[in-house]
């Protein structure tokens, strides 16, 4: 059984676009790529966590927040990195669903298919109701200053376990608390 990390997508993996549908408008952060790579390299499995309320109030359709998520996919590609999975939330904020953030709904389905307990996983966004989504499932968070990052801190709202600067940073306390808490297993 390997780590699981579940990540924002909008000012966490991707500069933040209001209700972004339009592939040519994906511009990967910096150190995004190589944060997902050192994760990635050391057995994690990468799950993105995304609300997408543009599809519940009509803005646009799934296929468009599906089309997003395959260019995410190429660029990342170039870089050698893979997702293993999205989930998406499509649903109004007034529908009452579980699973928009801070529901925890993604994170469970998330671990579910990773065969990890959520309190064991990490969550890594930019906004409260990702840190909140970990909190309240018992996460190590991580608050990145991308994206809504600062405007979150700055709001003193939110406690996440850590704040980093970005996504590069958060990987790299992820695979230090990795070596400090468990046996390293040698690749076969
Ligand atoms: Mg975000
Ligand atoms: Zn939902």
């Amino acid at each position: 059984m390997s780590g699981l990390v579940v990540l924002d997508r909008d000012g966490t993996l991707i500069e933040e676009r209001p209700y972004l549908a339009d592939p040519a408008g994906v511009i990967l952060l910096p150190n995004a790529a190589e944060g997902l790579r050192a994760l990635s390299e050391r057995g994690f499995r990468l799950a993105v966590a995304t609300n997408q309320s543009g599809v519940g109030r009509g803005y646009f359709g799934l296929e468009a927040v599906e089309r997003v998520n395959r260019r995410l996919c190429e660029l990342l590609a170039r870089e050698n990195v893979t997702l293993d999975e999205f989930y998406i939330c499509p649903h109004h904020p007034d529908e009452g669903c579980g699973c928009r953030k801070p529901g925890t709904g993604l994170l469970e389905r998330a671990s579910l298919a990773a065969d990890a307990s959520p309190a064991e996983s990490f969550v890594v966004g930019d906004k409260e109701c990702d840190i909140e989504m970990g909190r309240r499932a018992g996460a190590t968070t991580f608050l990145v200053r991308s994206g809504w990052g600062r405007h979150t801190e700055q709001q003193g709202q939110v406690r996440p376990s850590y704040v980093a600067a970005d996504l590069l940073e958060a990987a790299r306390v992820i695979l230090a608390q990795q070596e400090v808490g468990q046996p390293r297993v040698p690749a076969p």
